[in-house]
């Protein structure tokens, strides 16, 4: 008797016994509910099949778009141009790599002229789904580039692109600001083989730049911030205190022997 894409994924995957009582509605649900459930898609599109692919190992989920279509940039009714397969990377389904297929329609709109429809699940230009892009980026925050794109089965250019997105997104987010503190610091990144300038905005009413004593540091306020007052770091004027003072017991030292 073949078996449904859920009863092979769930005899690929470790299910135990102790199954939460959830288990008897998961288990009455057909493998197009699960993945509705799994991936929120509500009206107007809808998920009309669910493939599993084992030669493969892929899990493929077919969405449709059923609804008037409308310019997404202005909302307008518009009549249909035409349509366009594309394909999203989902997270993983079990060992299963999971995507999601749609035709996406396109409207002529006597304003914006022909455009794409926006899908709920995915930026407009990205080849994976909002989700996995979000996973992602967690990923970044605690592994380096390498071994995100390794793990995730993602090349660098892919990593890149979702890490570019974020950017954006989170630019696009900012509130613009004029900042009256700044610190300026440098980090090492990188097994400390490389090192980045960190400026900050420090929130205040006085223009005050605060900073380690690096000529660099000094000259480029000085130079771009003419009105800012500086301030250093108290354990850089503390450390050259200290290197004055040792000189100082050196040289007396040395007097005193001879
Ligand atoms: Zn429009």
């Amino acid at each position: 008797m073949p078996l449904s894409v859920r009863s092979r994924l769930l005899l690929g995957a470790v299910v135990t016994a102790t199954w939460s009582p959830c288990r008897d509605s998961f288990a009455s649900m057909q493998d197009k509910d699960i993945y509705k459930k799994f991936l929120k898609i509500n009206s107007p599109w809808t998920m009309t099949d669910v493939q599993l692919d084992d030669s493969k190992m892929t899990v493929s989920v077919a969405i449709e778009f059923r609804g008037e279509p409308c310019c997404p940039k202005c909302g307008k009714s518009c009549a249909g141009y035409d349509s366009r397969v594309r394909t999203w990377r989902h997270l993983d389904s079990c060992q299963y790599k999971t995507l999601l297929v749609a035709s996406i329609p396109r409207v002529q709109c006597q304003e914006h002229g022909v455009v794409q429809l926006e899908t709920p699940w995915a930026q407009d230009s990205s080849r994976f789904t909002a989700l996995f892009e979000r996973v992602v980026i967690e990923w970044l925050k605690e592994a380096n580039f390498s071994a995100v794109a390794r793990r995730m089965k993602l090349s660098w250019d892919e990593v890149d692109g979702i890490m570019s997105r974020a950017i954006a997104r989170g630019l696009a987010r900012r509130e613009t600001c004029s900042p009256t503190r700044i610190g300026v610091d440098e980090t090492s990144f990188q097994k400390r083989h490389e090192y980045v300038t960190v400026v900050t905005n420090i929130a205040n009413s006085t223009m005050i730049a605060v900073m380690d004593m690096w000529p660099a540091y000094i000259n480029a306020v000085t130079r771009h911030l003419p009105n800012a007052k500086i301030a250093f770091d108290r354990s850089h004027i503390a450390k050259h205190l200290g290197d004055a003072v040792n000189a100082g017991r050196s040289t007396e030292s040395s007097t005193r022997s001879c």
